[in-house]
């Protein structure tokens, strides 16, 4: 929107606000004379004729605008608003004036009703213009009064008694410059209320603008909406993503008005969900184009703490997800590569140990042995790597069957005994005595639990001890494994699952590692539809749990 546009609607918007006004004066002054006709003792002249014809100017003019203002609104032009604005005050004006002078006119009290367009002023107009205004107001009342003290028009009583004020040239003299007085000094007092408004406004525009820029400097697409779903802001970046430059400020954002690619992308932006935040990726398929954003929500709260806007932040990631893709299918393409020739390195250490190949001197089996573990360990990275793209593809299989936790745990204890004991840490396994069977693939889950336990072993200070648990609580299952080792540093814990991460103290204590167990041992959790999280103290010590949910067949019955 343009300045120009934007000024012209502020116009529009605060001549409807006066027309608006207008009807309710007139509806109010319409009840007054009629319960003066009733019940009054003044206003002598005033008839139901009278009283029609007086209430049927302003209603007839104050209809033209209302027309004007509501259904020509768009067509009008800056300088048609300028007049429109001047007669609002003027006309006004004119006909208060013409009211006075039928009830009373020196005599009557309806200067009151100058107050209206006095207002109106102060809302359209500032300083030298309220002034302006103020002097014709005074100009109108006051070449009433003395046109009808001259004679040159008629004196309508206001009083069923008649005490003739109009004609005692000094009882005119004080109430007229009483009045212009109090219109003058109101005038004044219009300039500095105006300009209290005008410097709130300025500081709203500025506060305003400030938000604007920077809105508009930001990458993300940014849209608020109220509840209403009607849109507050949109930044050129949201249009962009939407392809949508239409007016945005009060319709409603709907599927409706944007192409069908896009349902699903308005279906989220719609959304307004009660919980701290919501954060969705849509695919907006565009013929050969797949466009990926992500839509997080971040509801706005009052002082009250009741939801009273939600802003979307619209964020492209089609090239992140590219990019994800292309890294997945070289982890895929290199592991897949590399995993026969391992094998093969690995059957021809074995061999030669063996003796298969002749004999070798001491040293020389001594280099191999060291060699086979050591292919072993790369073997045990690729295959970690296979289990990595195919879990991202999505084909990481899965078998559910009935499996037993503590069996699955037990499979593990062997080997990190084995490691454990040249570090002198023991591994020690407590559980219930009998806990409910439950569905999983066990191989995934042994593979998982294997993954923490080894991890609770590498991680531990010599001499000391691993605490595997596993317990029924709340029909869930939990398994907890603690170690009293290096920790985990609280900078570090939120990227403890991610792909590829190695604590700082990690990689110092123990060099070997890939940082892609944590990845996997997640995601067989997640699939389980179970959980997995830590706590953790560097130098004291980490537990890791798992809570994992149990079918209701496998519950044992209540007692
Ligand atoms: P890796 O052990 O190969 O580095 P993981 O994915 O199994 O990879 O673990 C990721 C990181 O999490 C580790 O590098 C380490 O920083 C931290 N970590 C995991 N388990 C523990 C533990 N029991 N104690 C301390 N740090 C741990």
């Amino acid at each position: 929107m343009s300045p120009d546009e934007e000024r012209n609607i502020k116009r529009i918007h605060a001549l409807r606000g006066i027309v608006v006004g207008r009807w309710f004066l007139i509806f109010g002054l319409a009840i007054l004379g009629i319960v003066q006709m009733i019940v009054g003792i003044a206003i002598v002249s005033l008839t139901p004729v009278m009283l029609g014809l007086l209430v049927s100017i302003p209603v007839f003019y104050n209809f033209i605008y209302t027309v004007y203002l509501y259904r020509f609104s768009d067509r009008l032009s800056y300088k048609q608003l300028a007049l429109l604005s001047f007669l609002q005050v003027l006309v006004d004006q004119i006909v208060f004036t013409f009211i006075i002078f039928v009830t009373g006119g020196v005599e009557s009290i309806g200067f009151i009703l100058y107050f209206f367009p006095m207002l109106s002023a102060t809302i359209l107009y500032s300083d030298l213009r309220i002034i302006s205004f103020t002097i014709v107001t005074i100009f109108w009342y006051t070449s009433m009064v003395v046109l009808e003290f001259n004679g040159v028009i008629p004196h309508f009583a206001r009083y069923f008694y008649d005490p003739g004020f109009f004609e005692n040239a000094e009882v005119t003299l004080a109430n007229t410059i009483s009045i212009d007085l109090i219109l003058l000094f109101t005038g004044l007092f219009s300039v500095f209320v105006n300009r209290i408004i005008r410097d709130r406004e300025l500081e709203i525009t500025i506060e305003r603008d400030k938000v604007r820029s920077i809105l508009n400097s930001l990458e993300d697409g940014i849209i608020m909406l109220d509840a209403r779903k009607h849109v507050l802001l949109m930044n050129p970046p949201a249009r962009d993503i939407l392809r949508f430059y239409g007016e945005v400020f009060g319709p409603e954002i709907r599927k409706e008005d944007f192409p069908r690619a896009f349902g699903k992308l308005i279906q989220s932006i719609r959304e307004q969900p009660e919980t701290k935040r919501l954060d969705q990726e849509v695919v907006v398929e565009e013929g050969q184009n797949n466009n990926v954003i992500q839509v997080d929500t971040i509801p706005i709260y009052a002082a009250d703490g009741s939801i009273v806007s939600w802003v979307k932040v619209l964020h492209d990631i089609t090239r992140d997800k590219e990019l994800d893709e292309i890294k997945s299918d070289f982890i895929s393409v290199a592991a897949h590569q590399l995993r026969t020739p391992l094998a093969a390195l690995k059957w021809f250490f074995k061999l030669m140990i063996e003796g298969d190949a002749g004999s070798v001197t001491e040293k020389q089996q001594n280099l191999m042995e060291k060699a086979y573990v050591r292919t072993n360990e790369v073997i045990e990275i690729v295959n970690n790597l296979l289990d990595i793209s195919e879990i991202e593809e999505g084909r990481f299989p899965y078998e559910f069957a009935e499996g037993d936790i503590i069996e699955a745990i037990g499979a593990t204890l062997l080997s990190a005994r084995q490691d454990g004991s040249q570090k002198n840490v023991s591994v020690e396994f407590e559980h219930s005595d009998k806990l409910p069977l439950t569905e999983m693939d066990s191989q995934k889950m042994r593979m998982a639990i294997q993954n923490l336990v080894d991890n609770a072993v590498k991680y531990s200070r010599k001499n000391s001890s691993v605490k595997i648990r596993a317990e029924i609580k709340n029909n869930r299952l939990f398994v907890s494994i603690g170690d009293q080792g290096i920790g985990i540093a609280n900078d570090e814990q939120a990227k403890i699952f991610s792909k590829f991460f190695r604590g700082r103290n990690a990689k110092e204590y123990e060099p070997t590692g890939s940082g892609l167990g944590l990845y996997i041992v997640k995601n067989v959790v997640q699939r389980h539809r179970g959980q997995i999280w830590f706590e953790s103290e560097v130098n004291k010590g980490t537990t890791f749990f798992l809570s994992l949910p149990i079918p209701r067949k496998y519950l044992p019955p209540k007692k």
